[in-house]
């Protein structure tokens, strides 16, 4: 070690180098959350200096006009004011107060009342945290282990939901991760999604043995693939009918496809339902609730433990409240489907003239470019989408101004903001990147 090292365990460059030399230096893989590192699609992520409306404004001064939307939450767009001001007022009473508060059950009511199904909800800091505690909640309340899970169904990255892959009904998971000990991926079985049969395949050969079954209603975690009419039913027959319980994981489509998520749309009732993203109005939050003889398994009223020092923080909350106000005000879906269908039917023409084979599901405010001649119906399907086609959709895009989701199997949000100038000048930079493949 050289002397001057000594007293600097962070030795600041003589050279200026870029943020993400830097990050890559000190950050595993330079990104707190592997997708932002643009692996999937090549090149290096730019870096966001601020977040306004529709756009983004990159460290070197580019103006992006945004269809991730950080990931779903940002559904009133970037910085919203009324957000802001929620941050801003919560901000003059404190950041953190580790006992009950008001916000808590305002917010709790305000879900539950937009969810049906929802009787009881607890709130938590991530989607990760809904998804895993409401998978103990169902083992502890049913007193069985295994649950079901789907290829392509991304839940976040608790050990027992990481596990993608898996050959046939009965296979036993395989984990989709380093460090998931083998014996926690038995316990969870991994079906194709939206095939009926081999839902009837496990039940038939498990009645008795299964915990729950977690899904993502409407997937967008592979691109995004609305499953076949009547799918959905059948999953809440099965289950109701062997005493699993079924959970909807709505992280992404709650709030997003319509005030009460998916199971508004498809009309089902989920004993379960996990909630995050837009419920944090962009700040951290998850939840999970259903049932209210499920939900009171949880401690302290009952064996079930689950609990978070920062769960139902003041400020995460009041961005979360004003969120859900601004929708219930504005009621945006019908102007974001509006908006969504403008972009599929541009991009859709864009390929058709082009001669290119391209899927666009969309449903209101979510979609996604499957470059694939057939329609997209599960993960093995999608998979066998032109991925790296994709990729330079992706780069044209970008060096038009446009930021599409840095992986071709990741959904595309749309957001209130986008209405009018920025949805214009999208469509007409991703048709013109898609012409230019
Ligand atoms: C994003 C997401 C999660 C995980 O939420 P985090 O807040 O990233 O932990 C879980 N389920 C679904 C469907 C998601 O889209």
């Amino acid at each position: 070690m050289k002397d001057n090292e000594r007293f600097s365990p962070n030795p600041i460059e003589a050279q200026p180098t870029s943020l993400f030399a830097r990050a890559e230096k000190r950050i595993p893989g330079g990104v707190n959350s592997p997708v932002r590192a643009f692996r999937s699609v090549g090149g290096t992520p730019f870096f966001v200096r601020s977040a306004q409306g529709a756009t983004l404004t990159t460290e070197d001064g580019r103006e992006l006009i945004d269809f991730v939307c950080t990931w779903g939450p940002a559904i009133h767009g970037h910085n919203h004011p009324r957000i802001r001001a929620a941050i801003a007022d919560a901000l003059t009473r404190g950041t953190s107060f580790g006992a009950p508060h008001a916000g808590e059950v305002e917010l709790a009511e305000l879900i539950t009342k937009f969810f049906p199904s929802i009787q009881k909800v607890r709130l938590c800091s991530s989607g990760t945290e809904a998804t895993m505690s409401a998978i103990r909640l169902a083992r502890g309340f049913t007193g069985r282990d295994r649950i079901i899970k789907f290829s392509g169904c991304y839940h976040g990255h608790s050990d027992s939901l990481l596990i993608k892959a898996g050959s046939g009904a009965l296979t036993h998971g395989h984990p989709d991760s380093a460090g998931i000990p083998a014996a926690f991926a038995r316990e969870t079985l991994v079906l194709p999604y939206n095939d009926c049969s081999a839902l009837d395949a496990v039940f038939t050969a498990e009645p008795d043995t299964i915990a729950a079954v977690i899904i993502e209603p409407y997937c967008g975690n592979v691109g995004f693939i609305i499953p076949d009419p009547g799918y959905l039913a059948h999953l809440r027959k099965l289950t109701a009918k062997h005493g699993t319980l079924l959970i909807f994981d709505e992280v992404m489509t709650g709030f997003r496809l319509a005030p009460g998520g998916v199971q508004e749309l498809e009309a089902i009732t989920p004993d379960l339902s996990c909630l995050g993203k837009i419920i944090g109005g962009g700040l951290p939050v998850g939840a999970f609730g259903g049932r209210s003889d499920i939900m009171d398994a949880l401690a302290p009223s009952g064996p079930v433990y689950q609990a978070g020092t920062l769960s139902g923080n003041p400020l995460a909350v009041a961005a979360g409240i004003a969120a859900l106000l601004l929708l219930e005000e504005l009621n945006p879906y019908a102007q974001l489907d509006t908006l969504g269908r403008q972009l599929r039917d541009a991009a859709l023409a864009a390929a058709r003239a082009k001669g290119i084979p391209l899927q666009v599901p969309q449903c209101g405010s979510m979609f996604s470019l499957f470059f694939n001649a057939e329609p997209v119906r599960d993960y093995a399907n999608a998979l066998k989408s032109d991925a790296a086609l994709y990729a330079r959709l992706f780069h044209a895009a970008l060096a038009r101004g446009v930021y599409l989701a840095p992986s071709a199997y990741e959904a595309g949000f749309i957001s209130t903001a986008h209405a009018g100038e920025a949805i214009d000048r999208a469509c007409e930079q991703i048709s013109a990147a898609i012409h230019e493949l």
